[in-house]
């Protein structure tokens, strides 16, 4: 398969091949699809195998960039990774004028609200900044339509688990839920 058959938006589709990509990688195969059709999927991912770009693509494409509402949200066990997912997903979602902004501990309070109350489309973050945010109420989190949570085996190996929930608990219902990790979740 090309990235040209999987339905991606055309402005989409130029991102990423501006970004450099030309075909996808193999998770990105396995996974792209399902998760823009709405499905709930838990993938096996090593890093460095597209994993990010997985999730970034996928965003991209869910997002509905005419609202200025936050529609999707990623959870990271690292502040690192989190930004580096914000990061791409601005990179692939420049022609989709995409709105992303990086929530983590150790960073600006004051910025966080600045950028939360501007308006975006996705947050990407740690679970215990992002949870401040939804409890001070700038995170909004009425339109969030898809959860991913990367590397969610990490998450919970670092004792995230009780983070993670509370966020969820603060999610709309009909929620879509991705978990992409590198070792399997239910061994
Ligand atoms: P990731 O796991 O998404 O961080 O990707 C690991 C590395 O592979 C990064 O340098 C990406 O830019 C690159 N990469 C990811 N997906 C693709 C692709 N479909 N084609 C070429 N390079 C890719």
């Amino acid at each position: 398969t090309s990235f040209d058959a999987m339905g991606i938006k055309d402005d989409l589709l130029r991102g990423i091949y501006q970004y450099g990509f030309e075909k996808p990688s193999a998770i990105q195969q396995r996974a792209v699809m399902p998760i823009i059709k709405g499905r709930d999927v838990i993938a096996q991912a090593q890093s460095g195998t597209g994993k990010t770009s997985m999730i970034a693509l996928t965003v991209c494409q869910t997002v509905d960039t005419s609202s200025r509402e936050v529609q999707a949200l990623i959870l990271s066990p690292t502040r690192e990774l989190a930004t580096q997912t914000e990061k791409v997903i601005l990179a692939i979602g420049d022609f989709i004028n995409i709105q992303a902004h990086a929530c983590v501990g150790g960073k600006s309070v004051g910025e966080d609200i600045r950028k939360l109350e501007h308006g975006v489309h996705v947050v990407s973050g740690t679970p215990g900044r992002v949870c401040d945010m939804i409890k001070r109420k700038t995170l909004r989190t009425r339109a969030i339509k898809l959860l991913v949570l990367d590397e969610s085996d990490e998450m919970l190996s670092r004792g995230f688990k009780d983070q993670i929930y509370d966020v969820y608990r603060y999610l709309p219902p009909d929620l879509q839920v991705c978990c992409p990790g590198s070792c399997f979740l239910f061994d």
